[in-house]
């Protein structure tokens, strides 16, 4: 099949652009590189640097293509608090530009990329599709109205959507900023170099942690899996993880000794987030395989590897 991934050169779509390819799938990439890396694509993937919100630009990459996998989003939670309008018009009018070129072009299927932060807080968990989205931050609001463009004009152009609510990813390649960094890379080299781990809250609260190789597993199954068209799915561990329980693991994996603290918890945080993963079983055929420990070694060999690199 032919493939275009926009954010390919980010975490997840460059885990999956070089997954496509290697299955002998042909892979356009596109990225603006505002927090990608081209590097981390395979030779056999085509790399375009460009940005979601480039009509024509699109036009002309989407002729012969059969999927779309839409990944291109500002992806911070704190940063999207800050910038607001930043978040709107990459997430939400990014998503818009596509679907309309996507509507011109004639392109069958679009997956797109959501997170199970749509959830925000609710009583009951673990969280099924069932449940009523409660947005608690610009990026999490920018997600669910990505997803209500994608399913409408889809539905209204006979595009067939498919929306993957992904949790908590993590594994090797995930990029580690200086602000607002993912907990799981940031909390494996703070301990590897025994620094400081910093819990926000008594680390009672809870999240789904997922493996990327999982995702990338449901991501490819969306592209052709039947009777999915217009389905929101989510794709989690589908167990759930204490912030607490997250340190022990961690320490336990990289062995080191980092003094670990207890901060005020943050403005907004959630305090339970965990994956009903039913109807990605059910509809993907999905079935995660990668428990915590062993996902935490391997994203700690992979920090190994390239620390001389950040
Ligand atoms: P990432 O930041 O590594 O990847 C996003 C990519 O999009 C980056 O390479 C960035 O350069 C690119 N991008 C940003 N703005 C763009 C624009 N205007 N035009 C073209 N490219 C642009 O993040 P990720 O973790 O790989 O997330 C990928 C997708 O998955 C996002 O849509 C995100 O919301 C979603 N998601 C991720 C997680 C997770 O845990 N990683 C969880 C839920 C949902």
């Amino acid at each position: 099949m032919r493939f275009l991934i926009t954010g390919a050169a980010g975490f997840l779509g460059s885990a999956l652009a070089n997954r496509l390819a290697a299955e002998g799938h042909s892979v356009l990439a596109l990225d603006d590189l505002s927090a990608g890396d081209p590097k981390k694509l395979s030779e056999q993937v085509k790399f375009i640097r460009g940005d979601v919100n480039d009509r024509s630009r699109l036009w002309t990459l989407l002729q012969e293509v059969d999927c779309v996998y839409h990944l291109a989003a500002r992806v911070s939670v704190p940063e999207s608090v800050l910038y607001p309008r930043e978040y709107n018009q990459v997430n939400v009018g990014g998503t818009v530009t596509l679907m309309e070129a996507m509507r011109d072009v004639g392109v069958h299927r679009v997956v797109m990329a959501s997170s199970g932060t749509v959830y925000g807080e609710q009583v009951l968990q673990p969280v099924s599709e069932q449940a009523i989205p409660n947005p608690r931050s610009p990026y999490a609001v920018s997600k669910i109205a990505a997803e209500y463009y994608v399913r409408t004009i889809g539905s209204l152009w006979h595009i067939e959507t498919v929306c993957l609510r992904v949790f908590n990813a993590y594994g090797p390649g995930q990029r580690v900023p200086s602000v607002h960094a993912p907990v799981i890379p940031w909390f494996l080299r703070q301990a590897w170099e025994n620094g400081t781990l910093v819990v926000h809250g008594d680390g009672s609260q809870t999240r789904d942690f997922v493996y990327i190789d999982d995702v990338v597993d449901a991501m490819v199954a969306a592209a052709t899996a039947e009777d999915v068209d217009q389905q929101i799915i989510n794709v989690g561990s589908g167990t759930e993880t204490s912030l607490v329980e997250l340190v022990h693991e961690v320490l336990e994996v990289t062995g080191g000794n980092p003094e670990v603290v207890y901060y005020p918890r943050n403005e907004g945080g959630l305090s339970r987030l965990c994956a009903d993963i039913h109807l990605a079983r059910e509809k993907l055929g999905y079935n995660p395989t990668t428990p915590l420990a062993d996902g935490l070694k391997s994203t700690l060999e992979d920090y190994l590897a390239h620390r001389e690199n950040d």
